[in-house]
């Protein structure tokens, strides 16, 4: 498969990455790392129901040397989502479903927006013009707070309502997923080096991928579709939690 990506030139500045520790954030990643002098992540615990993925970030991280700040913002208050209400189930959907399903419950209500505000806020405070993040529009069409329109918006927000952008150091908004597919996400990670071993994305929050839940249906997809293994499933393997090779 040949995919062409666009790599900006190196921006001598700090950026900030909304980083889950899942597969599209590890990617941001890799994507910030090759672009800024200096990369700070910032994970949200927000009361979800994969929250082992909070462990797995801060060893990506640790791994990378790259700072890594955990802000608590608990949505399950709010809940009306399967991943912040645990007595929603987390649906297992057909992938003709997940394609042309609509909303699913696992939308958080209006986790994006909320997510994107506080990063700003925290991007002010450490100096951080570039704020990158991995929304994706093509895989998840569902979740209205992952298209560009609505970033875009955000963005104009953030830059009226903050000290930054009032005193003409605007923030811009970085969005590199937004128009891939699972397996363009892929590819542009290993082009740029990055290690999968560590991320998870099972709605579940198993290290080892349910295989039923959204999420690991379309990761699984996006590595068959390379015809490579997921190095999360390889170092699984190898350390003995895979009884076979799946
Ligand atoms: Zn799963």
């Amino acid at each position: 498969m040949l995919i062409e990506f666009s790599i900006i030139l190196i921006m001598e500045d700090k950026a900030l990455v909304i980083f889950s520790g899942g597969l599209d954030s590890t990617t941001c990643l890799y994507w910030a790392i090759k672009n800024f002098t200096e990369v700070v992540t910032l994970t949200f615990n927000y009361g979800q129901r994969h929250c082992l993925e909070l462990e797995f970030a801060r060893i990506i991280t640790e791994r990378l040397g790259i700072k890594h700040k955990i802000l608590k913002v608990d949505l399950g208050q709010i809940g009306g989502s399967a991943l912040t209400d645990h007595s929603i189930p987390v649906p297992e959907r057909k992938e003709t479903e997940i394609e042309s399903g609509g909303i699913p419950i696992t939308y958080v209500p209006f986790r994006n927006g909320i997510f994107l505000s506080l990063a700003a806020a925290y991007a002010e405070v450490i100096g951080a013009q570039h704020i990158v993040g991995g929304w994706n529009a093509v895989d998840f069409s569902g979740y209205p707070d992952c298209r560009m329109q609505f970033i875009k918006a955000m963005e104009r927000a953030i830059n009226e309502g903050t000290k930054a952008g009032a005193e003409g150091k605007p923030f811009t908004i970085h969005a590199p997923l937004i128009n891939l597919r699972k397996e363009e996400i892929i590819a542009l990670g290993l082009s740029l080096g990055a290690d999968y071993s560590y991320s998870l994305s099972c709605y579940n929050g198993r290290e080892i991928p349910c295989g039923r839940c959204d999420s690991c249906k379309l990761r699984a997809k996006g590595w068959q579709r390379l015809g490579l293994m997921d190095h999360l499933l390889e170092r699984l393997t190898r350390e003995g939690k895979l009884k076979t090779s799946p």
